[in-house]
């Protein structure tokens, strides 16, 4: 398996309510390496584009207002496998059907405010991580 990187966000529901360390130490855990990362508030119009691929579901606004209603935390994260292996520690989409010990099934809230973005692919996460992240930012 190859050595990668990928782009993670810890959303507004989980850093409103103190979650960034629990989170983060799931990542070392799982082997991955936090070797970026930054506390931002993401503007309305970011928040568009970054999720702009969903632009014509229905929940596209609910899921903009909520990206910019508290700051979130950006990071990149690297290890072997890094794409699959933090999806695998995120769990699934919905809280209700993550398993057990991931994420999203200890902290996620809802559907929706599910504590964690993670990029799906190596094209996705290459984009992702320079939205972010300059090149300075990621000498690393
Ligand atoms: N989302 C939502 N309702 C849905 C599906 C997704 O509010 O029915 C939100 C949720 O915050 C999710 C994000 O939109 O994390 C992006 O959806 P995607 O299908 O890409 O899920 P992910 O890759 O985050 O697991
Ligand atoms: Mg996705």
């Amino acid at each position: 398996m190859a050595l990668e990187r990928t782009f993670s966000i810890i959303k507004p529901d989980a850093t409103k309510r103190n979650l960034t360390g629990a989170i983060v130490k799931k990542f070392e855990d799982a082997g991955l390496r936090v070797v970026a990362s930054k506390r931002i508030q993401m503007t309305l119009a970011q928040a568009q584009e970054f999720y702009g691929v969903h632009s014509e579901r229905p929940f596209f606004g609910e899921l903009c207002d909520f990206m910019i209603s508290e700051p979130v935390v950006v990071q990149v994260l690297e290890g072997e496998g890094a794409i699959a292996k933090n999806r695998e520690v995120m769990g699934a989409t919905n809280p209700a059907d993550a398993a057990a010990g991931t994420i999203r099934a200890e902290f996620a809230e809802s559907v929706g405010e599910n504590s964690v973005h993670g990029s799906d692919a190596p094209e996705t996460a290459a984009i992702e991580i320079a939205y972010f992240f300059s090149g300075l930012e990621l000498v690393g």
